[in-house]
């Protein structure tokens, strides 16, 4: 394990368990995962779309995003990684993971009563809309920002990862 700026470079299946990946003070949970491949740009920039050309080239790129999330489920297979936290990183990792899904389905939720209520009136319809959205972007961002590793790169053995915390002056 060593370090390359805000990077850190493991061996594949490392086991960087004693200290918080997050704060550095000794941890208190092992945990065990395999490092997903993740493309932050697509949720990284703002809405900018102005025509329908773009919003439609927005919505592919999405598409395309999840598609290549999927088709990576089996390579993320060879990237272990065994990583800490302390107590207090625990509680904020366990606190989004349960809340992401969560807003997931309240976001889907109100996206299936809005097209079965199409002809509802404004006043319901509306809000329904605006807050599903919200909840399905608020599913996101607690997922993608969850403490824990973020892959940024490999090679046949090693692995780059970002998050974890500064290095000591
Ligand atoms: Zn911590």
């Amino acid at each position: 394990m060593k370090r390359d700026g805000d990077r850190l470079i493991v061996h594949r299946g490392a086991d960087i368990s004693s200290t918080c990946f997050c704060c550095g003070q000794p941890s208190v949970a092992r945990i065990t995962t395999h490092l997903r491949r993740r493309k932050s740009n697509v949720f990284g920039r703002g809405v900018h779309s102005t025509s329908s050309i773009m919003l439609i080239l927005d919505l592919l790129q999405l598409v395309l995003f999840f598609l290549m999330v999927l088709a990576d489920i089996p390579a993320s297979r060879k990237r272990p990684l065994t990583y800490g936290l302390c107590a207090r990183h625990l509680r904020k990792r366990r606190l989004m993971l349960i809340a992401s899904p969560l807003s997931l389905v309240i976001g889907v939720a109100l996206w299936v009563y809005e097209f079965r209520n199409l002809n509802a009136p404004v006043y319901i319809g509306l809000p329904a809309a605006i807050f599903g959205t919200a909840m399905l972007a608020t599913s996101g961002f607690l997922y993608f920002w969850s403490p824990g590793p973020t892959l940024v790169a490999e090679d046949p053995d090693l692995l780059w990862i970002k998050g974890y915390y500064p290095a000591p002056q």
